[in-house]
């Protein structure tokens, strides 16, 4: 039973490292912007909402976010453990996602930000925006996210180093390698240590 984050800035990897240790640790992942993403493409009202911020690279306004995880979070698939990719995002989402897992008596045992740099994170973003055609992928968009997280989930990432309960992984190469790393740290006895601070 593993409950974890993972918290990365856009063009980390963080969607596709969330999907392979999901898979590995055999837990469900959980992903806001893919859910935000299906629902846009759905055209459900939820969409509909989310899509003007998504486009404008702000985050979706914490009233529809939060309501959307305690929600998925209540579904009977996350009773094994999750992985919650990209909530929470700002230290506001930190408190409720608090509450909402204290309501279930659960903890979280691990959070794992993925690291890389500005440039790099750009360069990935614009060749991913080529290929895929995501609407929140132009240059002007990338970089007003980057600097939201930044701004907003650095706070995030702090406040779960001082639970000593963060870990942090490289994310610079290959897919493998990331997803090496990551099973070699969240998997070491040290994950346990009471000790702050990493
Ligand atoms: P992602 O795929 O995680 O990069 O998310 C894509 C977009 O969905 C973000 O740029 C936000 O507009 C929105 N989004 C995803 N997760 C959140 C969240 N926790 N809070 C607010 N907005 C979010």
């Amino acid at each position: 039973m593993t409950r974890m984050l993972i918290i990365g800035p856009p063009g980390s990897g963080k969607g596709t490292q969330a999907q392979r240790i999901s898979e590995r640790l055999g837990i469900v992942a959980i992903s806001t912007g893919d859910i935000f993403r299906a629902n846009v493409k759905g055209g459900t009202a939820l969409g509909r909402e989310a899509k003007k911020y998504m486009d404008a690279g702000d985050f979706v306004p914490d009233s529809v976010t939060n309501e959307m995880v305690r929600s998925r979070l209540s579904e009977d698939d996350v009773e094994n453990g999750f992985l919650l990719d990209g909530y929470p995002r700002t230290t506001a989402q930190v408190d409720y996602l608090d509450e909402v897992l204290a309501g279930g008596e659960q903890l979280l045992d691990v959070v794992l930000q993925l690291t890389a740099d500005d440039d790099e994170l750009v360069h990935r973003l614009l060749g991913r925006a080529k290929e895929a055609g995501r609407s929140d992928d132009n240059e002007a968009v990338i970089r007003h996210r980057l600097d939201l997280y930044h701004e907003q989930t650095e706070a995030v990432v702090a406040k779960y180093a001082e639970r000593g309960i963060l870990r942090k992984v490289d994310g610079h190469g290959g897919i493998e390698d990331v997803t090496d790393k990551i099973m070699g740290d969240i998997q070491s006895p040290s994950r346990v240590s009471i000790a702050g601070g990493r």
